[in-house]
């Protein structure tokens, strides 16, 4: 069997360590735009603050067998003769055909694109321009577009670095995306104590760049300066290829519960697909490196011919920002059904409960266990009579006295 897979991330290079496994007679070959070996993009900011000592320590390990082609970015996919052809006029035909191209940088205003001075972090070249542009520039600090967790990790990255740092947001608050408007200021008042500005309600219209450094424009008529400005306003799954093709896309690729595509032999996994939240039934991204390991596995033991389902995902992230646990899970931004709340001077919890069973979490501090939130709200335990110990952060699983006591990757 020919497999083919293109993207070598976390969802490509664990799909093709399962195929190695699953079918040891199949031959897997990997297609990466990317011209360097596959390293952990979510390690990125540990490389900005020095908390990787080594920049080795960043790439990943290779599956034994499988082909690695770097530099060979997909352009087109001929769905009849079940071929891909890259950027260099190459193609290569599959039996089996995984696409695992994560997602890219969205930069909503085209006029910002281009400047040598606006800058996205995605890709291990994107974080060694930021460094450059710190060391070359006379100016020490970073103005960051936008609050959201890429953006919110680059500042605690600054921070450590004793680089101050401004967010322009267009928004009201830090992290809106993930936190409530009490988190956003439990995490806007740590950011503050770190050295970091922030403007709200404000966005950029110009870069201009001078010398060394930037001076950025706001709505307001404003100006301030940086060493350059980090775009972070989200992601959008790495879909161009497939534009001419029947394969079914909403945001992301739309994918079956055998994380099959819409069209026979073509999967997909990790931040390139959407599929089925438990808590809100629709079909969402969940951009997490772990969803990727856990899509691509599932996905690659299907594509050897097996019929493994892939469980409704459910939302979460957990991060540490400016020495801070932020862990939210299922509906975290807004308050809805029974909603529990405690506030102490440093930290928040809220749990949001629908009968019973935990729909919403947010954590700004201390939180025990985190696994066992996820796994109570994965698997929809009964909580109603644990809410004391959910809300202080301290469920634990032997709390739980259900059968299967599933433990969920955060
Ligand atoms: C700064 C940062 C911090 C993060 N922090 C966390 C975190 O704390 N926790 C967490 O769970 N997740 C985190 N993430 C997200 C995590 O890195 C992603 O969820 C994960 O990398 C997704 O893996 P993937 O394989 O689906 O896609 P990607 O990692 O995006 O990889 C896709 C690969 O495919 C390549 N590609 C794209 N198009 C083509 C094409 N046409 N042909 C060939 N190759 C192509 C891309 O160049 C890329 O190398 C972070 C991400 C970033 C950038």
């Amino acid at each position: 069997m020919k497999y083919v897979i293109v993207g070598a991330s976390a969802a490509g290079l664990n799909a093709a360590r399962t195929l190695e496994s699953l079918d040891p007679q199949g031959e897997i070959t990997i297609l990466s735009a990317e011209e360097v070996f596959p390293y952990s993009k979510m390690s990125l900011p540990y490389l900005l603050s020095n908390k990787l000592k080594k920049r080795d320590y960043l790439f990943l390990p290779h599956p034994s067998k499988a082909k690695l082609l770097l530099g060979q970015r997909v352009v087109k996919l001929d769905i009849e003769r079940k071929k891909v052809e890259t950027v260099k006029n190459k193609t290569f035909s599959y039996d089996k055909l995984l696409i695992a191209t994560g997602a890219e940088p969205y930069v909503p205003d085209m006029e910002l694109e281009g400047s040598p001075l606006v800058l996205t972090v995605r890709n291990l070249s994107d974080m060694d321009k930021l460094k450059d542009k710190l060391k070359k520039s006379d100016v020490k600090r970073v103005i960051l577009s936008g609050a959201g967790l890429v953006n919110s990790e680059i500042a605690d990255a600054l921070a450590e670095l004793k680089i101050p740092a401004t967010f322009v947001i267009r928004s009201s608050r830090m992290l809106s995306q993930i936190v409530d408007e009490e988190g956003s200021e439990f995490i806007a008042e740590r950011a503050i104590e770190n050295g970091m500005e922030l403007i709200t309600g404000e966005s950029i219209t110009k870069v201009q760049e001078k010398g060394d450094h930037a001076n950025v424009f706001l709505t307001s008529g404003k100006i301030i300066q940086g060493s350059c400005v980090v775009v972070g306003k989200g992601v959008r799954p790495s879909i161009d290829f497939l534009e001419k093709t029947p394969i079914k896309c909403d945001t992301g690729i739309l994918v079956n519960e055998y994380l099959e595509t819409s069209v026979k032999d073509v999967y997909a996994a990790g931040d390139v697909t959407e599929t089925k939240d438990l808590i809100s039934d629709e079909y969402e991204m969940h951009a997490l490196w772990p969803v990727a390991m856990e899509q691509s596995r599932i996905a690659a033991t299907n594509m050897v011919g097996y019929s493994w389902k892939y469980p409704k995902e459910v939302s979460r992230n957990i991060v540490n920002l400016f020495g801070e646990v932020v862990f939210t899970g299922g509906i975290s931004k807004e308050d809805a059904y029974d909603v529990y709340k405690e506030k102490e001077s440093r930290s928040y919890h809220k749990i949001l409960v629908r009968d019973g069973k935990l729909v919403g979490f947010v954590f700004v501090g201390d939180v025990l266990n985190p696994g066992v939130y996820l796994a109570a709200m994965k698997n929809q335990w009964d909580v109603s009579h644990l809410l004391n110990e959910a809300i202080k952060g301290a469920l634990s699983y032997s709390m739980f006295k259900a059968p299967t006591r599933e433990v969920v990757n955060i």
